[in-house]
């Protein structure tokens, strides 16, 4: 069972740890004790990344928490690039369609994905993955680059794998950070896992031999990235006059965002059928939706009719939904809101404060995106 305040509750529990967190975070011991294990409520923003940092920044002074604010911020500016790309979104999903039919007839991908390569450390960290819907970082790393540079598999595959079991599958850190591994994002630059990094930061419990891994992989073929566009504007949101509020997965504490500004809105969460994710994946995002509807007395809706009548309920021509990002719930949003325009109703798109403070900086790399964070955060 999950829910915001199992959430809050993690987060607050990990405070004492973070001035660890630099010296510790890359090794990945059994029960991940050293890391926050906070990812999977970010992710549906159960629990934001601003509410994370300033919890983190009240605990502790900024040289202190440094490390981890700098971590949560790969999540937002992972978020920013994408947003500023959404090319590169739509093109991954546009290759894994060109390779179901390579993925179906590949005995590689099949003992890949069932753990059954072989290599134990890989089996061992499928195994770890489909059954628990996580791995730490380092070993998400490490996955990424046997997969694409040993085992020689299309990284799409491997990207869309990890994707349906994480329970903190995220359309842009998992891309993106599956083209970081291949060398897409920083032209040419791969990430290697070799043995002695792998039997160090495991503390003995994987150790392959040279033999077993590539060690003098070339980089992917480039692919073209396109250059950042401006982040669309957004109308400003009225906020004393929001009176309707459609939630989706993206963003599971709209309700919090908008307290005590908007007085009480009537809120509904739109639910997704999504077959691209595991039955567990479901499951929770299915809890922290109900979650949600019970703190905010809302209702669950599944498409059009469902809205309307919300709608309808409350007397408002007008419901206000946060923007969803490149990923599984845009469409359905943009989808929608053409559907209620035929029937005369407004879904009218919003930004985050914060995302319309940072998405603009996540124009190139991640250095001098965070440079101008910290500049900020500190201030
Ligand atoms: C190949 C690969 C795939 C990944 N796929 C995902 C994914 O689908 N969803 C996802 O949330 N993260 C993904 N990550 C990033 C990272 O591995 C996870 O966010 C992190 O392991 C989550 O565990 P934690 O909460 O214990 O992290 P902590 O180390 O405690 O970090 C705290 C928070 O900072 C953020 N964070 C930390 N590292 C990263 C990072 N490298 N990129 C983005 N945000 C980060 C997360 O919000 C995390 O919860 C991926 C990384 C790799 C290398």
């Amino acid at each position: 069972m999950t829910n915001r305040s199992l959430a809050v509750e993690a987060l607050k529990a990990f405070l004492p740890r973070v001035p660890r967190y630099g010296f510790e975070r890359n090794f990945d011991r059994p029960g991940h004790a050293e890391v926050s294990r906070l990812s999977s409520w970010i992710r549906y923003r159960v629990l934001s990344e601003e509410e994370c940092i300033h919890g983190v920044l009240s605990a502790h002074p900024f040289s202190v928490a440094e490390k981890f604010v700098q971590e949560l911020m790969w999540r937002t500016y992972w978020k920013g690039w994408l947003e500023l790309r959404p090319g590169v979104w739509t093109r991954y999903l546009a290759q894994l369609e060109s390779l179901k039919v390579e993925r179906a007839n590949c005995p590689q991908y099949h003992s890949a994905t069932r753990g059954q390569t072989g290599l134990s450390f890989f089996d061992d960290w499928v195994s770890e993955l489909v059954a628990t819907g996580y791995l730490h970082n380092h070993t998400r790393m490490w996955f990424a680059s046997v997969w694409i540079f040993t085992l020689k598999l299309p990284w799409q595959l491997g990207a869309e794998f990890m994707y349906r079991h994480l329970l903190d599958g995220d359309p842009a850190s998992n891309t993106l950070s599956w083209r970081w591994v291949g060398g897409l994002q920083t032209k040419g630059k791969i990430y290697v896992a070799r043995p002695d990094n792998i039997a160090k930061y495991s503390e003995g419990r994987w150790s392959p031999k040279d033999s077993e891994l590539n060690l003098n992989p070339e980089p992917l073929p480039q692919d073209g990235v396109e250059g950042a566009r401006p982040l669309p504007s957004l109308p400003a949101l009225p906020l004393s006059s929001v009176r309707c509020v459609l939630a989706h997965d993206d963003d599971l504490s709209v309700d919090l965002y908008l307290k005590g500004v908007s007085g009480e809105p009537r809120y509904c969460a739109l639910k997704l059928d999504l077959c691209s994710r595991a039955d567990k994946v479901g499951v929770f995002m299915e809890q922290l939706r109900d979650d949600f509807l019970a703190r905010t007395r809302g209702v669950s809706v599944t498409g059009v009719e469902g809205v309307v009548r919300v709608m309808q309920d409350a007397g408002e021509g007008v419901i206000y939904a946060p923007l969803p990002r490149c990923g599984d719930e845009l469409p359905v949003l943009i989808q929608l809101q053409s559907k209620l325009r035929d029937q005369g109703c407004d879904l009218v798109f919003f930004r985050r404060e914060w995302e319309e403070r940072y998405f603009p900086l996540a124009k190139s790399g991640y250095f001098p995106f965070w440079n101008a964070v910290k500049a900020n955060l500190q201030r």
